[in-house]
């Protein structure tokens, strides 16, 4: 079935465009090339595409994990001129202009890279091996699975120190990722979970959130850092700023003082339990540098203000992938998104013959939420507001932005829901599956003679 969709191939030799990744990045530039003569192909590992800004609401029982994401062909099915094919990229050959995917070696005129992040750890001993990550949908319903299990497993030990163990979940992180998930772990914690297990003490459950910084939420204001920290203690999290992870094991998480320089692991101050999430490092997709590409040290690739590669002008950088010459952008949804558009506006005018322009970007604003009735937003870099009114905006701009009408739909039932009934319904241990089970598309055909080959 997927030969078939890519032999399609070319129609009345349009230029094709090749874009890996159909995350904001990727779709939005997808998008911009609707109804215009070139034949894009858009690739991603999955068959769907992910709201990740909604993803801690799947980890703490508020939503199902399919009421954030959406097929991609649904995505792209009103725009006859771009196909989709669900494919791991193993490869790119920049001389060539060849992607090699599991199934096929493609050609393209131009390629648009929007592979995204992943978690960075530091070289911090322990933390690839024993914190749990959120970058994907996978990620969420591993952590989910793993918060409900400890109380399962906290109502069986009868050893104190053990249940201690299973009953402290410690963040690592206090930025918007970090501050989100505690909040709401906090909320799933003391509001649903304490009336399911009355054997639990519940005075003996910790959610710890740990900070290398000195305020919460770092690119925020001040007054909307101390907020933010005022609520989520108000609501039985432990914050705990300028603490820097310096070793995970098993079952604990050892910090030291981030002002102290020198400290010896026995100076080290441990927290004993088994559930570690680490939001505190994010860098590109190391399969840029795999492919040739140039990285920085965050992983990403360097661009002109353009977002083309410097030494392949017909690739262009989107995303958290990129990072442009002439300023630092954040890691946010609405970069990638806006980067994702003038790559493609960019390709159209190399196409009829006109320069590449840079890319300006307009930063409309950033926000956090922290609970019931609690976030913090920051508009324009001017407007802050915290409480109710940021709390409504907060899930009014979420609902809006979600990719489909039936996304929309399913998460406001939700969010109704557990807002009268103070109850969350999700509360599963669901089944994971081996990924050759889950996803055949992304496996790889052993004998490479079977590839076809799309000039
Ligand atoms: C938990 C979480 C919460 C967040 N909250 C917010 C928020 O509230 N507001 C905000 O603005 N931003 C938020 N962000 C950041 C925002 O989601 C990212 O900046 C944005 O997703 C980047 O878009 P992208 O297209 O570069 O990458 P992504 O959206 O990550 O998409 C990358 C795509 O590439 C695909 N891919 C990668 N490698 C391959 C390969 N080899 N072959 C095929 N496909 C591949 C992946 O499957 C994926 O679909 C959050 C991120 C996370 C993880």
């Amino acid at each position: 079935m997927f030969l078939v969709s890519l032999n399609v191939g070319r129609i009345m030799n349009n230029r094709r465009v090749v874009i890996i990744g159909a995350g904001f990045a990727g779709i939005s530039a997808a998008r911009e090339f609707a109804g215009n003569a070139v034949d894009v192909l858009l690739l991603d590992r999955n068959n769907y595409h992910t709201f990740l800004p909604l993803l801690h609401q799947v980890v703490t029982c508020e939503l199902e994990p399919e009421h954030i994401i959406c097929p991609i062909r649904k995505l792209i099915q009103t725009q006859p001129n771009v196909q989709f094919a669900t494919n791991e990229v193993k490869r790119v050959d920049f001389v060539s202009q060849v992607v090699e995917t599991n199934n096929c070696l493609i050609h393209y005129d131009y390629l648009v890279l929007a592979c995204g992040s992943t978690s960075q750890f530091f070289g911090i001993p322990g933390v690839s091996e024993y914190s749990f990550s959120l970058k994907n949908l996978e990620d969420s319903v591993i952590l989910r699975n793993q918060i409900v299990s400890c109380f399962e497993l906290a109502q069986e030990e009868a050893d104190i120190c053990r249940r201690q163990e299973l009953l402290t979940f410690t963040i690592v992180g206090g930025g918007a990722t970090g501050v989100e998930l505690a909040g709401e772990l906090a909320e799933l914690i003391y509001g649903t979970l304490v009336n399911d297990y009355p054997v639990i003490n519940f005075r003996q459950v910790r959610v710890v959130l740990l900070q290398a910084g000195d305020k919460l939420l770092p690119e925020m204001p001040l007054r909307l850092s101390v907020y933010a920290k005022r609520q989520l203690q108000k609501m039985g999290v432990e914050v705990k700023v300028a603490s820097r992870v310096a070793k995970v094991m098993e079952n604990a998480v050892y910090w030291e003082n981030s002002h102290f320089k020198d400290l010896h692991f026995k100076d080290l101050q441990a927290i004993p339990c088994r559930t570690v999430i680490w939001t505190a490092g994010v860098c590109g997709n190391p399969v840029a540098k795999k492919w040739g590409l140039v990285t920085d040290s965050n992983g990403k690739v360097t661009v002109l203000p353009t977002l083309q590669v410097p030494e392949y002008p017909q690739v262009y950088i989107v995303g958290d992938l990129a990072a442009p010459q002439n300023e630092q952008l954040p890691m946010l949804a609405p970069v990638a998104t806006q980067q994702g558009a003038t790559a493609a506006r960019n390709i159209l005018r190399h196409i009829k013959g006109k320069n590449p322009q840079p890319m300006r970007y307009q930063h409309q604003g950033s926000m956090v939420i922290i609970g019931r009735h609690a976030a913090v937003v920051n508009l324009f870099g001017k407007v802050n507001l915290t409480g109710f009114v940021a709390w409504l905006l907060w899930l009014f701009v979420h609902l809006a932005f979600l990719p489909s009408t039936r996304n929309r739909f399913h998460v406001l039932l939700n969010w109704l829901w557990s807002y009268f009934s103070r109850d969350r319904s999700v509360r599963l241990i669901l089944p994971l599956y081996p990924a050759s089970k889950s996803n055949p598309a992304t496996q790889s055909t052993s004998d490479n003679n079977k590839r076809v080959e799309i000039n």
